[in-house]
């Protein structure tokens, strides 16, 4: 069952959006992520495999449109559901929960974290005070789908608790410019950027984001290191990856 934090209008285009939280009461079971409370970023109009009502949730993100998203999106039927019947639950409450002051939290299963407005992060980080999470953006910059409906992009401020997904070294250049720590998927080969490593869970198998938590952009200024993340993207994939970053590159600029 999952746990409703928020309900409302999306700062991508004003659909209505939702904020759950998966694994509140028993341990996830996904081996790159270890057990983390994981959150979904959903439309309220239709599940997650319906790309059209996903634009609520993820905007003008090239990977969406592309259906390279690396979101298994027909898994999560049953968790939108779930939250469709679900009443919303006071942050303070959800904060008082045992494992959700133990565990890792994992803001973006699905959608855009940049989706919700800023206030009700705000509001998050004040009340749960989580001690490690991880979190992506896409819409660190405005972004516009192949119908030219152009999405707004996040308040800089995401940079705190939020790295900046990016698709290529000139996009991390520019997020970089806006005080974010960059996520890149690079297709081979791959040549790592100053300041970038690979993601340590992609070479051992004993790491996971729970454990590690590098993700996290600024940590609200209690980050010790600078360092960006590059995962490299493998055989068919990276075709796919390659192909959207090219549309995405066209159409941005
Ligand atoms: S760098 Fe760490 S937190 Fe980020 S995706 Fe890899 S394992 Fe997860």
């Amino acid at each position: 069952m999952a746990t409703l934090l928020w309900q409302g209008a999306s700062a991508q285009n004003g659909g209505p959006i939702r904020l759950s939280a998966c694994c509140v009461t028993r341990a996830s079971k996904n081996d790159k992520t270890g057990d983390c409370i994981q959150y979904m970023v959903s439309s309220e109009a239709a599940p997650p495999v319906d790309a059209e009502a996903g634009r609520d949730a993820c905007g003008g993100c090239a990977f969406l449109e592309s259906k390279v998203c690396y979101v298994n999106k027909s898994r999560l039927r049953r968790a939108w559901d779930s939250n469709m019947r679900a009443e919303v639950e006071p942050m303070a409450t959800f904060a008082a929960r045992k494992r959700v002051k133990r565990v890792s939290h994992r803001l973006g299963m699905e959608g855009d974290p940049g989706s919700v407005p800023k206030r009700v992060w705000v509001t998050f980080f004040d009340t749960v005070v989580p001690k490690r999470w991880t979190s992506f953006i896409h819409n660190w910059r405005e972004r516009t789908d192949e119908q030219g409906t152009r999405y707004p992009a996040a308040d800089p401020w995401f940079a705190q608790f939020s790295m900046a997904s990016v698709d290529s070294v000139e996009e991390r250049t520019a997020a970089k410019a806006l005080g974010f720590r960059t996520a890149r998927v690079a297709t081979a080969p791959v040549e790592l950027q100053k300041g970038e490593i690979v993601c340590p869970a992609i070479a051992r198998d004993d790491v996971t984001c729970a454990s590690c938590g590098l993700c996290n952009g600024r940590a609200f200024g209690k980050r010790t290191t600078v360092k960006d993340i590059v995962f490299p993207a493998h055989g068919n994939g990276a075709s796919k990856v390659d192909a959207a970053v090219a549309a995405a590159e066209v159409r941005n600029a």
